[in-house]
């Protein structure tokens, strides 16, 4: 038994969040559902004096440490009470994740609880962030490294996972001290907004969490090149995540967090459980619908089993429910944007012109209103192919062969990316083989997107810089200040 959530009757018009109040009487972007076609949001479009209210608005709200300024368990408290607001409100956050991303209510509500997750991380994390001492510099010199907050962030995120992106970060930032700007994705940007409601009834004092909306070449730009923002965290492209230090070098060197694109391997050894590697190349590309930074998009399989494999894929593929987000039992919803449909339904007939094989999918699924696409497995690709190379950010999986471990991790390592990567295998050896040998961020043996917010996440090579999430998430938002305190009277350099 499934139930299906009806749509809006009309357009929820949102204000951007400023200071701690929500403004109006801007333009208005206007969001349609991709899974149904009819609007569901309108969103602000912000001017650039907007935003430089917002980071004025965030700097008096770090300088004068009302904020910074609180004890770790107070602002771990503030971010306990969100996780617990957050709870109330789940399905309702859930429900607007879905209306403009259009993945499925199931999922949407599963990330929820991840933020959830996020949020007592980060509270535990503002309990426990703490320097380092040296009692080693002899009896007369005692050295202190104290964790001090980096200052204004500015915080720019993609339409993927607008909520879970946003969560994975927000509650580190907040806890570290800092104070913050947030440019979401222009067609995701309602929960973003609905976070800030949270925030202000959790006990957020008023400038801490400010939103402004707007499109990344007006807003997003301008955040970039801010000379008051100390540090930009960035979630998106790699081709904006480059104009993002550029930007960072011709104004003022703001620290920079990326979290980039992706072209993850999955490699499957013939001594695996080949069903539970099925299982988990079907999910690992079709979650999300393939518009998952993490998304294992390259299986790279021993050819001894490599056609008995695909084949099983594939037939894990055909049976995914691909529906109607709002229906509880869908596990494929629609593509975000028409400019990601089209995209991947380019690199589909790109991959049929290379000569790659379909297995399955391979083509739009026709719901009668809405973007979808079926889950497709191409094999017979070989690493020259741009479908083995590029990020597609959609449900295509490519299929590679290797005869030993040395071409699985040389084919694994084939890219430009190093965000993540999982094995399989029951060859204790041959997993941590790979696992050493392979260059990505994150790392899955025997499973694959498993984890929580208590683990570090981010990417080695042009997947990007630092890390996100765990005591590391907070400790990015730090800068360290290295004290030396003389015990005594000091040795003195005039003499004579
Ligand atoms: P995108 O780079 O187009 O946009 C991301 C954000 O940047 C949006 O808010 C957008 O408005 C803004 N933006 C666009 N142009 C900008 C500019 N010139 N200056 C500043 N901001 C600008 O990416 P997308 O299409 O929203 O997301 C898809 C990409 O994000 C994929 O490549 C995917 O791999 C990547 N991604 C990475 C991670 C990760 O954790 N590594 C997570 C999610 C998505």
């Amino acid at each position: 038994m499934t139930t299906l959530l009806s749509l809006p009757h009309s357009p929820r018009e949102f204000g951007f969040y400023l200071d701690g109040a929500f403004h109006g009487g801007r333009p208005l972007f206007e969001r349609a559902s991709p899974a149904h076609g009819v609007p569901v949001s309108r969103i602000p479009k912000c001017t650039v004096a907007d935003l430089e209210a917002a980071v004025v608005a965030a700097r008096r709200a770090f300088e004068d440490r009302r904020w910074a300024g609180l004890s770790g368990a107070a602002r771990g408290a503030v971010l306990l009470r969100a996780a617990d607001i957050l709870r109330r409100r789940r399905d309702e956050i859930a429900y607007w994740e879905v209306l403009e991303n259009g993945k499925p209510i199931s999922q949407a509500r599963g990330e929820i609880d991840h933020c959830i997750a996020c949020f007592e991380v980060g509270a535990g994390a503002a309990r426990l962030l703490h320097g380092d001492s040296f009692n080693n510099l002899g009896d007369s010199l005692f050295g202190m490294v104290l964790r001090e907050p980096v200052g204004v962030v500015g915080l720019i995120t993609p339409w993927n996972f607008p909520f879970l992106i946003l969560c994975e970060r927000v509650p580190f930032i907040l806890a570290s001290g800092c104070t913050m700007v947030v440019k979401p994705s222009e067609v995701t940007s309602a929960t973003t907004l609905l976070l800030a409601e949270v925030l202000a009834e959790a006990g957020l004092p008023n400038g801490v969490y400010n939103v402004i909306t707007g499109s990344g070449r007006s807003i997003g730009q301008a955040l970039t090149e801010h000379p008051d923002v100390d540090m930009l965290s960035f979630t998106g492209s790699t081709a904006v995540g480059r104009s993002c230090v550029h930007a960072a070098a011709d104004s003022n060197f703001k620290k920079l967090g990326l979290e980039l694109g992706g072209k993850n391997p999955i490699i499957v050894f013939a001594d695996s459980d080949l069903e539970d590697a099925a299982d988990g190349a079907a999910f690992g590309i079709s979650f999300n619908t393939g518009q998952c930074c993490v998304s294992s998009s390259r299986l790279i399989v021993e050819r001894s089993v490599a056609a008995e494999f695909e084949a099983l894929v594939a037939a894990k593929m055909a049976r995914i429910r691909v529906g109607d987000p709002l229906d509880a039992a869908t596990q494929v919803g629609a593509i975000t944007t028409a400019a990601q449909n089209d995209t991947i339904l380019g690199y589909i007939a790109r991959g049929t012109a290379e000569g790659a094989q379909l297995l399955a999918g391979g083509q739009a699924v026709d719901l009668g209103r809405g973007q979808y696409i079926a889950p497709t497995l191409f094999a017979g690709v070989t690493p020259d192919m741009a479908i083995a190379r590029e990020e597609i950010f959609g449900p295509v999986l490519c299929s590679l062969r290797f005869d030993t471990v040395e071409e699985a991790i040389a084919l694994a390592n084939d890219t430009v990316y190093g965000l993540a990567a999982s094995v399989w295998t029951k060859n204790i050896d041959k997993a941590l083989t790979v696992t050493r040998r392979v260059r990505a961020g994150r790392f899955w043996v025997n499973t694959i997107m498993a984890g929580g917010p208590e683990i570090p996440l981010g990417g080695f090579r042009q997947s990007g810089w630092g890390r996100e999430a765990g005591m590391s998430g907070v400790e990015e938002y730090t800068q360290t200040k290295s004290v030396h305190v003389e015990l005594g009277k000091r040795a003195h350099w005039v003499t004579g």
